[in-house]
């Protein structure tokens, strides 16, 4: 990163404006995603990359406990004094289109150190303490959405065929500007396709590392809403977009691997799973209700994480089991990144460095405690003999379960835990009394982008 006295640093800044400004782009927005999993962005002209990336952009510490609509969640120690800073990386810059590039943003103070809020730099230090373990890590995301009016109402009425060809092909000329555009921005895209709610679509991303994995899912939601624009529709990230409406998961998957090749297959265990990839196994599910909040906390959460969504509502793992919170993918030719165990209770009101800091964080815990794999739930949770672990039952629950709990304070910080509490009581305080249909109404585009 180029320091404020860094000449080369400064120079390459301005070389990379320049070339930025002849392919086009003038602005340059810098994001940050919040506990409440909104992104928000700062811009500068291009000219100024090199002061988005020296100095950072001013923002107030509110930002941390800015709400899912206008909302100020002030806790005791994040008020209306104080300043940080928005600070991008010039090498993390991506043409979006129409004149605007994108970076994701760290949350800085003025001395240009990541303050304990900032999601990004968690996750980079749960990625750092899987190296310090001789562990590399990879996380591939899914993103499912739904297509909206620009109205914010349904976007169509016809009957819907889930996978359907004809779904598909209705939009085709979307579908080809997304892959389009999602190429031009440097996304690593493995598969669209209609997903089974009613004009819902997924987009599924290649394994990357974890800082890499998040912030491309950010930039997958801004490409998708640029792109839904140009074809006169929004995207919802709403859990539940519509009250009965299939709902909207953002699953992420884990793998990691050590010197001797990776944790999930090539063992003794069962499917291959080596006794350390078992403690991560056994350690993200251990955690799952204590991380609930993070994973799947808005307000709109608890609608969609229900037996029968394939949203994962179970604290369990088994092979290929959509109805477990960790499905788990072996090592197969139909594989090609290889194993690797899907978190698929998380949603996408959930920050998603948040989300993959605790996933990846539970993970490592799962190993340093020496954690035994449980045992494997093969069939449908709601109908098996073994008794799972009762995840909450809604946001109060999750919140209460969180909110003091110690793997929470040791995997995302005290100040994380406080902030995300805060804007998630909000939620609860402001929508909490309302039905599906109007919390749905009133949220049905608060996470797009
Ligand atoms: N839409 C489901 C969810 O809310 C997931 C469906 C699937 O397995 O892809 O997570
Ligand atoms: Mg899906």
């Amino acid at each position: 990163m180029a320091r404020a006295s860094d000449a080369t640093g400064t120079s390459a800044a301005d070389d990379l404006a320049r070339d930025l400004r002849a392919n086009g782009v003038r602005l340059i927005a810098g994001s940050l995603t919040d506990p409440a999993g909104v992104t928000r962005a700062k811009y500068v002209p291009v000219s100024r990359l090199g002061a988005f990336e020296r100095s950072g952009m001013g923002v107030s510490p509110s930002w941390s406990v800015f709400c899912v609509d206008s909302g100020i969640a002030f806790t005791p120690t994040i008020g209306v004094t104080g300043d940080h800073r928005i600070r991008i990386d010039r090498r993390d810059v991506r043409v979006i289109d129409d004149g605007i590039g994108w970076a994701p943003g760290n949350l800085n103070d003025q001395a240009g150190t990541p303050v304990p809020l900032c999601p990004r730099s968690l996750l980079a230090r749960a990625e750092q303490s899987a190296a310090d373990r001789g562990l590399s890590a990879r996380v591939g995301a899914e993103l499912e959405c739904t297509m909206v009016a620009l109205d914010g109402g349904p976007a169509t009425t016809d009957p819907w065929s889930p996978y359907g060809i004809r779904t598909s092909l209705d939009r085709s000329a979307l579908l080809v500007d997304l892959a389009e555009t999602a190429e031009t921005a440097g996304l690593d895209v493995e598969q669209i396709h209609t997903e089974y709610g009613h004009d819902q679509l997924e987009v599924s991303l290649a394994p990357t590392t974890p800082v890499a994995a998040a912030d491309a899912v950010i930039l997958t939601r801004i490409v998708l809403g640029r792109v839904a624009a140009r074809h006169g529709l929004r995207i919802s990230f709403a859990p539940v977009p519509f009250d009965g409406a299939a709902g909207n998961g953002a699953h992420l998957h884990l793998s990691l691997a050590d010197a001797a090749g990776p944790l999930f297959s090539g063992g003794d265990g069962p499917h291959g799973i080596r006794t350390a990839g078992g403690s991560a196994i056994a350690g993200v599910v251990e955690a799952l209700p204590d991380l609930l909040a993070v994973y799947a906390g808005s307000v709109l959460s608890a609608a969609r994480l229900r037996p029968g969504n394939w949203a994962g509502a179970a604290a369990c793992w088994g092979l290929e089991n959509r109805e477990a919170a960790v499905r788990f993918v072996a090592a197969t030719a139909g594989s090609p990144h290889g194993a690797n165990a899907e978190l698929k209770l998380i949603d996408p009101s959930a920050n998603p460095y948040l989300a993959a800091a605790a996933f990846l964080g539970s993970a490592l815990r799962g190993i340093d405690l020496g954690l035994d794999l449980p045992p494997e739930i093969p069939e449908n949770p709601a109908q098996s003999d073994v008794a799972t672990r009762p995840l909450p039952s809604d946001q109060r629950a999750a919140l209460d379960a969180f909110e003091y709990s110690s793997v929470a304070a040791e995997l995302l910080g005290p100040e994380v835990v406080e902030a995300l509490v805060a804007v998630r009581r909000y939620e609860l305080k402001t929508y909490g009394e309302l039905t599906l249909a109007d919390t749905t109404r009133a949220l049905r585009l608060a996470w797009s982008c």
